[in-house]
């Protein structure tokens, strides 16, 4: 690679994570507890586990409290429903966030549904799917938001950029459209059915990839000098009997290219965490009847 600026999202996460800590004794000695995020976890799945420790450690670094809940991949939904309205009735508990994918066995979509949407820090639930297109304050998923706060640190203002965002899942590719289109981005959304995706993208003064297809991205789509944000998290074959993490997107041929781009790993994913953290922190504000923190 060469030409592209590196857009640093580890250090991003790390500036966000400090923000953060530094704003929680203010909210402790105002509201005489903690924020708190409670994670719900159910059945063994290893990367889920590994993300479940993640945050658990990451919130209890920022000085909030972490309720974890590990529930055997057996448990029913019925059971399932019950702890999400007891977390839903908890004071203590700000955010509520239930590990995805769930057995399947149980309805996800019903599960996102009973969690109270003014704790679902997550942003899955209808309701808040609904407040981001409509233009309410609500809650933001956390990957997507991440995606923005480093395209708004890049680029500043993002009023009338062409934004190309491939993928349409609920959980990055349709809330990233949204939020570009809050931010008076001309969007497209692009997906698996898309015509020529290629000449789409070559419009585009921003891509951002959230596919799960190592490397996708070519340099030949890409405009000179565009942002490119690579969501994409692929283990792949590493040559020498290993294996390592590409992106979405060609690293090194789009970043001879481009005019900033993120890096996989060390770009989005250490965001997701940092903002999960940032939603706690906001929804504690608001049950506690204080003003929205600044800065975040
Ligand atoms: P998903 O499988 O739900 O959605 C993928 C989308 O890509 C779909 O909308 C599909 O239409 C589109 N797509 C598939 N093939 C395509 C093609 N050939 N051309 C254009 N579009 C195509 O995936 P997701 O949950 O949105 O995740 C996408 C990627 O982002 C994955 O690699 C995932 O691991 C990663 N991810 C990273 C983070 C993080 O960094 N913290 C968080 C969530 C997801």
């Amino acid at each position: 690679m060469s030409g592209a600026a590196l857009i640093d999202g580890k250090a991003f996460a790390a500036g966000l994570r400090d923000r953060i800590a530094a704003i929680v004794p203010g909210f402790v000695a105002a509201a005489g507890r903690q924020p708190g995020l409670a994670v719900v976890i159910v059945g063994e799945d290893p990367a889920s586990q590994v993300y479940v420790r993640s945050k658990g450690k990451a919130t209890e670094a920022a000085g909030m409290a972490s309720f974890t809940h590990r529930l055997p991949a057996e448990t029913s939904e019925g059971d399932l429903l019950a702890l999400v309205r007891q977390l839903n009735a908890d004071d203590a508990v700000d955010g509520i966030l239930v590990q995805l994918p769930l057995p399947r066995h149980i309805d996800e979509q019903r599960v996102i549904a009973t969690i109270d949407p003014d704790k679902d820090v997550d942003g899955f639930h209808v309701v808040n799917v609904g407040r981001l297109a409509t233009g309410l304050p609500g809650f933001v998923p956390c990957t997507p938001l991440g995606c923005l706060m480093l395209l708004e640190d890049r680029l500043g203002d993002l009023t009338g950029l062409e934004a190309v965002v491939i993928g349409r899942s609920n959980i990055v590719g349709k809330p990233m459209a949204q939020l570009l289109l809050s931010r008076s981005c001309t969007v497209t959304v692009a997906h698996s059915r898309t015509r020529d995706l290629p000449e789409l993208c070559r419009r585009a003064d921003i891509v951002v990839a959230a596919v799960g297809r190592p490397e996708m991205v070519k340099a030949e789509w890409i405009k000179p000098g565009a942002t490119v944000i690579d969501v994409g998290i692929n283990r792949v074959d590493n040559g020498a009997g290993g294996t390592k993490l590409v992106g979405d997107v060609d690293f090194a041929g789009a970043g001879a290219v481009a005019g900033a781009i993120t890096p996989v790993p060390g770009g989005v994913g250490p965001m997701t965490i940092a903002v999960l953290l940032r939603n706690t922190l906001v929804s504690a504000h608001r049950r506690a009847g204080l003003p929205a923190p600044a800065g975040l």
